[in-house]
């Protein structure tokens, strides 16, 4: 990309025509848009897009935040490994999110090594400084990133390295939201990194067996009205089909290495998301040539299914695109950043974390 044509995706000019496009694409009926990506709620919030929207078109965060979406079960085994004396790697927003018992935060408060990583690569490199340590990397995240863990086990880590996988897989979600009655979901903006990773052709399957638009979205705030105004076109004219409005970085095939890194590492298997329950097809686990670096077998941790959410909190719906953050009667009183009560305030590509940090509902 050229210097300065960051700015081309942020020009108002521009914008207006495309609210312009919108407009004349409006639908007659309400429509329902879900995106599954914390960083297109992050774009839409912050720069006031569901402003430009007509009036009865809605959109929406789905299951698109990762850390919302780790199931206590998951959350439960991470605690038991930090509590037998391994040293926990994990993302930042990780550690503050309710399992059956406490935080991960809570537990490093009692004495537990739990550490705070950017990337699988910073987990090798303590497993690589505490030779004598099990050191374990609470792996989540979507298609993403997962070839980056598959790549350090690829890569010969040290044999005190071990993963607890918990990464899942974006397509079989969206096909469980619109297998889950009752559906009122109109089209999808699928999320433009992913499909960097698994292409735009990943989801022409799901457009046609449950005939809904898909359109694969970049970040800036015109790539988002752009796919925006893709999906009324398709509405308008009743067609539902795949288009991929951000070609700067998706193809139809994707990332051809990182799938091939993923299927050399991986394989797919049914996973719990909380809030949601199990989906099939939606997780990854360690093949059998890297069990030697899997942490549940090796540990022989099991988590138990906890309470996915305190009595009154909405995340469930929230995640299944059924309320906005404002619809809890939590929201931004008992449960803030700072006094998180349910996941999708914790993670800061949570709905209900966003739209606080954005002020509130963001129609401006
Ligand atoms: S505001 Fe808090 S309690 Fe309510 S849905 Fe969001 S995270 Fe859950």
């Amino acid at each position: 990309m050229e210097a300065g044509a960051l700015f081309t995706l942020r020009d108002q000019a521009r914008a207006e025509r495309f609210q312009k496009l919108l407009l004349a694409w409006a639908p007659d009926r309400p429509v329902k848009i879900v995106h599954v990506c914390g960083t297109h709620e992050i774009t839409i919030a912050q720069h006031g897009l569901r402003s430009l929207l007509p009036e009865n078109v809605e959109v929406l965060e789905g299951p698109g935040c990762p850390v919302c979406v780790t199931s206590t079960q998951d959350f439960d085994c991470a605690l038991q490994l930090a509590e037998r004396g391994a040293i926990l790697c994990t993302f930042g927003d990780m550690t503050r999110v309710p399992g059956t018992r406490m935080t991960l935060e809570e537990a490093r408060a009692e004495g537990a090594d739990v550490r705070v990583v950017l990337s699988a690569a910073d987990a090798v490199e303590v497993a690589r400084r505490n030779p004598q340590k099990p050191v374990v990397f609470f792996a989540v995240g979507f298609e993403t990133t997962a070839p980056g863990t598959a790549a350090v086990l690829l890569d010969h880590p040290p044999d005190n390295f071990y993963v607890l996988v918990s990464h899942k897989l974006i397509p079989p979600a969206l096909e469980a939201l619109l297998s889950t009655p009752p559906v009122e979901i109109s089209a999808f903006l699928a999320p433009g990194h992913v499909s960097t990773v698994i292409g735009a052709g990943a989801y022409r399957g799901i457009a046609a067996r449950f005939h809904v638009p898909i359109v694969v979205a970049g970040f800036e705030p015109l790539d988002i009205l752009f796919a925006i105004a893709l999906v009324l076109r398709q509405l308008k004219e009743g067609r539902a089909e795949v288009e991929n409005a951000y070609p700067r970085s998706v193809t139809e095939a994707g990332n051809l290495r990182a799938q091939a890194l993923l299927r050399e590492v991986f394989a797919v298997g049914p996973a719990l998301w909380r809030g949601i329950g199990e989906i099939p097809g939606s997780g990854l686990y360690l093949r059998e040539e890297f069990a030697k670096h899997d942490a549940k077998r090796e540990f022989g941790v099991e988590g138990r299914v906890g309470e996915e959410k305190p009595p009154g909190c909405r995340c469930s719906d929230v995640l299944m695109a059924r309320a906005v953050p404002t619809d809890c009667p939590f929201y931004g009183h008992a449960c803030t950043p700072l006094t998180p009560i349910g996941p999708c305030m914790v993670g800061a590509e949570g709905a209900c974390n966003i739209w606080y940090r954005y002020g509130g509902r963001p129609r401006l």
